[in-house]
C-alpha cells in the first residue's frame, strides 16, 4: 500500500472532468483489466484522506493520481453520508468529496493534455508509420512481384521437376526392368559357368590324354623320321648306284654311237676312195684317149709337116724352075723381080708357118710327155687307192665286229639294268601300296555335293598323294602311287608290268585289290575284257606273260604255265574252274565236311602250295586263258544268284604258276603270280547285317583282319605270323613276306556318302604302306630239272 502511494500521485479532481476519454492508451487498458488494483488504488486515495485532508495544494504536489471510470463514477455519485442534521460533518464530507473531485478534475485535465500530446505524437508517429507503411507496402509489392516471379519460376521449376520426376520414374522403371533382366541373365550365366566349369574339367582331362597321345605320337614321329632318313640314305645310295650304272650305260651308248659314227665316216671315206678310184680310172681312160688323140694329132702334124716339107721341096723345085726360068727370062727379070719378091715373101711366110708347126709339134710332144707322166701317176694312185680300199675294207670288218661286240655289251648292260632295277625294288622290301580312285558314276548319290577327294600338287606329293576331306577335316595320305579317276587301265597296268615281269623271272608276286564294295576292285582286276581298252590287270598281265615268254624263247627259255582260280566264301574254298557245276554248292557241304572235295591246303618244303582237288589248267595261249576267265566269271555269277551277291562277299584268287627252263644255260625259274580281288571291306555296322549276311560279314572281317595281322606281324618280324587264322592268308603264306613281292591296290569311291569307308580304307592302306616285310628272293636254280615241276 505504501509503495502504491509512493508511485502514484493522489487523484486530482481534474481527473473527474476529463473523464475516461483522457486516459492514455496504456492506462486505459489498466482501467479495463485491473479492476481490483484500481479499487485498491481508490481505497488508497480514500485512506489518504486523513493525511491530505488539510491541504489540497499538497495533493497537487503529490503528483499524478490515476482514476478508473468506476472510481470516477463512484466519486461523482458519492453523497455526504452524515445525517440530515449533522451539517458540519456533511460539509466536511462534501469538502473532501470536492477536494477529491478537484484532484480528479486535475488528473483529468492533465490526462487530457497528455492525451492531446499523445494524440499529436500518435499522429506524427501515425504519419511516419503511414509513410513507413507505404514504403513497406511498396517494398512489399515489389517483394510480392518478385515473389510472384519467383513463384512462377518455382512453378515452372515445379513443372519441369514434375516432368523430370516422371522421366526419372520411367528411367527407374527401365532400370528396374534392366536389373531384373540382368538378374535373370546372371542366373543363366551362373548356370553356363557351372556347365563350362564341368566342360573345362572334361577338356582338361582330354587335354591330358591328348598330351600323352602327342608325346607318344612325337616318339613315333621321331622313330619314323629316323627310319625315313635311313631309308632316304639307302635310297640315295641306290640312286647313286643307279646313276653310275646309267652313266656306264650312257658311256657305252656314246661309245657305240661314236663307233657307229666312225664306221659311217669310214664307210664314207671308203666310198669316196672308191669314187676317187673310179674317177682316176676315168681320168686314166681320158688320158689314154687324149694320148691316142695326141698321137693321132702328132701323126697328122707329121703328115702336115711332111706336106709342108713337100710343099717346100716343091717350092724349092719351083724356085729352081723359076731360077731356070730367070735364066730363061733374064731379060724378063725386071718384070719378074716383083713376082719373085712376092714368092720370096710367100716362102718366108711358109717358112714361118713351118716354124710354128714345129713349135706346136714340140708343144704337143711335151703335152704327150705330161699326159704319159700323168697316166703313170694315175696308175700309181690307182694302186695306192686299191691298197687303201683294202685297208678300209679290213677296218670296216673290224669295226663291224666291234659293233657287234658293243651291241652284245649293250644287251648285257640292259640285262644288268633290269637286274639292278629289280634289286632296287627288292631292297625296298616293303609292301607297295597303290591307291586308285574311281570316277563318279551316275548311280552315285553325292553328285552335287562337294568333292571329297583332292590330289595335292606339290612336287613331292604329285602322283603320290591323295587328300580325303570328311566333314571339313582334311586327311592327307601318300602312297607309292596314286591313280586319280582319270587313270586308264593301261596306265595302271604300266605301273605293275614290272611286277608281272618279276613273276616270269621267278618271283612270287601277290597283287591285292582292297576296298569297299563298289569302289572298283573288280574293275581294276578284271575290268571289262570285252572292250580292249577297259581290260583289267589280270588279262593284261597274262598277255604280257605270253608275249615275254615268246620273246624269251629266242634265248632258249621254255615256259610252262598253269592257272587256277578259286573263291573263298565264308572261309570255304570254291573251285571256279571245276567242270562239275554242282561244286558251286559244295562249299556249304565242304564246310560241314560232307563233300568229297576237301580243298585242303598244304605247303611243301620248297614253299610250294597244293590245294587238293583244285582244278589246274596248263595254258599255252591267250585264247585258252580267255575262255578260262569266262568260265570263272560265269561260275562266280552262278554263285552270285545262289549266294546273295557272293561276288562282293568273297575273295577271288587268280593264281598262275610259271616254270621256265633254259636248256642252253641250264637255268630254271619258278614264279607265281597271284591276283586277288578281295571281298568288300565295308564295316559290319554299316551293312546292318543279320543272319546269313551277318555270318558272311563276320567271315570277311575276320579274313581281312587276319590279312592285316599277317602283314603287321611280318613287318614287326615277329616269330609267330598268324597265317593259319584265315584260309586266304594260309593259302598265300609262301607268297606273303619273305621272298615275295606284294602290291596292294586300295580302291576308293569318290562318292561323298562313302567318305567314311574311304577314310577307313586309306588308313588301313597307309598302315600297310608303312610295313617293311622282307627282301624278295628269286627262285632259280642252275640244275636242269624234270620239265614236270611242282608248282608253288
Ligand atoms: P567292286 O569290285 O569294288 O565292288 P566294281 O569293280 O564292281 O567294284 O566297280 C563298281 C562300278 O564302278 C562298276 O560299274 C565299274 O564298272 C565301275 N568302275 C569302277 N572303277 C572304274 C573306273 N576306273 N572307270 C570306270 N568305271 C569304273
Ligand atoms: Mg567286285
Amino acid at each position: 500500500m505504501a509503495s502504491r502511494n509512493q508511485n502514484r500521485p493522489p487523484r486530482s479532481p481534474n481527473a473527474k472532468k476529463e473523464g475516461l476519454g483522457g486516459i492514455p492508451f496504456d492506462k486505459r487498458r489498466k482501467v479495463e483489466t485491473q479492476g481490483t488494483g484500481r479499487r485498491q488504488a481508490f481505497s488508497a486515495v480514500n485512506k489518504q484522506d486523513v493525511t491530505m485532508n488539510s491541504d489540497v495544494g499538497s495533493i497537487e504536489e503529490c503528483g499524478k493520481v490515476e482514476f478508473t471510470k468506476d472510481e470516477v463514477l463512484a466519486l461523482l455519485s458519492e453523497r455526504a453520508k452524515a445525517g440530515k442534521f449533522d451539517t458540519k460533518a456533511k460539509i466536511e464530507q462534501m469538502t473532501d468529496i470536492i477536494k477529491r473531485l478537484k484532484v480528479c478534475v486535475k488528473w483529468f485535465q492533465q490526462a487530457d493534455e497528455t492525451h492531446i500530446q499523445e494524440k499529436e505524437n500518435l499522429k506524427v508517429s501515425l504519419e511516419s508509420a503511414e509513410q513507413k507503411y507505404n514504403h513497406k507496402e511498396l517494398d512489399a509489392r515489389t517483394k510480392e512481384e518478385e515473389l510472384q516471379a519467383t513463384i512462377s519460376q518455382l512453378k515452372e521449376n515445379v513443372v519441369s521437376l514434375h516432368e523430370k520426376l516422371a522421366k526419372e520414374e520411367s528411367c527407374k522403371q527401365d532400370a528396374i526392368e534392366c536389373h531384373r533382366r540382368e538378374k535373370e541373365s546372371r542366373v543363366a550365366a551362373e548356370k553356363v559357368q557351372a556347365s563350362l566349369g564341368e566342360e573345362l574339367d572334361k577338356v582338361k582331362e582330354e587335354k591330358m590324354a591328348a598330351k600323352q597321345k602327342v608325346t607318344s605320337l612325337e616318339d613315333m614321329y621321331k622313330r619314323l623320321q629316323e627310319y625315313n632318313t635311313s631309308l632316304q640314305q639307302y635310297n640315295s645310295k641306290l640312286q647313286t648306284d643307279l646313276e653310275t650304272v646309267r652313266a656306264a650305260l650312257t658311256r657305252a651308248e656314246k661309245e657305240k654311237s661314236s663307233i657307229l659314227e666312225n664306221l659311217s665316216t669310214l664307210r664314207g671315206h671308203s666310198k669316196s676312195l672308191q669314187d676317187q678310184l673310179a674317177s682316176s680310172r676315168v681320168l686314166q681312160d681320158d688320158a689314154i684317149k687324149q694320148k691316142d688323140s695326141l698321137l693321132l694329132e702328132v701323126t697328122n702334124l707329121r703328115n702336115e709337116l711332111q706336106q709342108v716339107r713337100d710343099d717346100r721341096d716343091r717350092q724349092v723345085v719351083q724356085s729352081q724352075k723359076l731360077a731356070e726360068e730367070i735364066g730363061k727370062y733374064q731379060e724378063n727379070v725386071g718384070k719378074s723381080s716383083q713376082e719373085l719378091d712376092i714368092l720370096i715373101a710367100k716362102s718366108g711366110s711358109l717358112e714361118e708357118t713351118c716354124l710354128l708347126q714345129k713349135e706346136r709339134i714340140n708343144m704337143l710332144e711335151q703335152q704327150l710327155a705330161i699326159a704319159s707322166e700323168r697316166q703313170k701317176m694315175a696308175d700309181a694312185s690307182v694302186s695306192l687307192t686299191r691298197t687303201e680300199f683294202e685297208e678300209q675294207k679290213h677296218l670296216l670288218c673290224e669295226q663291224q665286229d666291234r659293233l657287234a661286240d658293243m651291241e652284245h655289251q649293250l644287251c648285257e648292260a640292259e640285262l644288268l639294268r633290269k637286274k639292278l632295277h629289280n634289286t632296287i625294288l627288292e631292297l625296298k622290301g616293303n609292301i607297295r601300296v597303290f591307291c586308285r580312285v574311281r570316277p563318279l558314276l551316275p548311280d552315285d548319290g553325292g553328285r552335287h555335293e562337294a568333292t571329297v577327294i583332292a590330289y595335292p600338287t606339290s612336287t613331292e606329293a604329285r602322283g603320290r598323294g591323295v587328300d580325303l576331306v570328311q566333314s571339313g577335316n582334311k586327311h592327307p595320305f601318300t602312297f607309292d602311287k596314286v591313280f586319280n579317276h582319270e587313270a586308264s587301265q593301261e596306265e595302271v597296268f604300266f605301273e605293275i608290268s614290272q611286277l608281272v615281269q618279276s613273276a616270269l623271272d621267278g618271283y612270287k608276286v601277290c597283287i591285292f585289290a582292297y576296298g569297299q564294295t563298289g569302289s572298283g576292285k573288280t574293275y581294276t582286276m578284271m575290268g571289262r575284257p570285252e572292250t580292249p581298252e577297259q581290260k583289267g590287270l589280270i588279262p593284261r598281265s597274262l598277255e604280257q606273260i605270253f608275249q615275254a615268254s615268246q620273246s624269251l624263247g629266242a634265248q632258249g627259255w621254255k615256259y610252262k604255265m598253269q592257272v587256277s582260280m578259286l573263291e573263298i566264301y565264308n572261309e570255304t574254298i570254291r573251285d571256279l574252274l571245276s567242270t562239275n557245276r554242282t561244286t558251286s554248292m559244295e562249299l556249304v557241304r565242304a564246310d560241314s565236311g560232307t563233300s568229297g572235295k576237301q580243298y585242303t591246303i598244304t605247303h611243301d618244303v620248297n614253299g610250294h602250295t597244293h590245294v587238293s582237288d583244285l582244278t589246274i589248267f596248263d595254258v599255252c595261249s591267250i585264247g585258252k586263258i580267255s575262255s578260262l576267265l569266262q568260265q570263272a566269271a560265269q561260275s562266280r555269277s552262278v554263285g552270285k544268284t545262289q549266294m546273295n551277291e557272293q561276288s562282293s562277299r568273297s575273295h577271288f584268287v587268280f593264281t598262275m604258276r610259271i616254270s621256265g627252263v633254259n636248256e642252253s644255260t641250264e637255268q630254271q625259274v619258278q614264279g607265281v603270280l597271284n591276283l586277288i580281288d578281295l571281298a568288300g571291306s565295308e564295316r559290319l555296322s554299316k551293312s546292318g547285317a543279320t543272319g546269313d549276311r551277318l555270318k558272311e560279314t563276320q567271315a570277311i572281317n575276320k579274313s581281312l583282319s587276319a590279312l592285316s595281322d599277317v602283314i603287321f606281324a611280318l613287318a614287326k618280324k615277329e616269330d609267330h605270323v598268324p597265317f593259319r587264322n584265315s584260309k586266304l592268308t594260309y593259302l598265300l603264306q609262301p607268297c606273303l613276306g619273305g621272298d615275295s613281292k606284294t602290291l596292294m591296290f586300295v580302291n576308293i569311291s569318290p562318292d561323298p556318302s562313302s567318305a567314311g569307308e574311304s577314310l577307313c580304307s586309306l588308313r588301313f592302306a597307309a598302315r600297310v604302306n608303312a610295313c617293311e616285310i622282307g627282301i624278295p628272293r628269286r627262285q632259280t636254280s642252275t640244275k636242269l630239272l624234270d620239265s614236270r615241276l611242282s608248282y608253288g
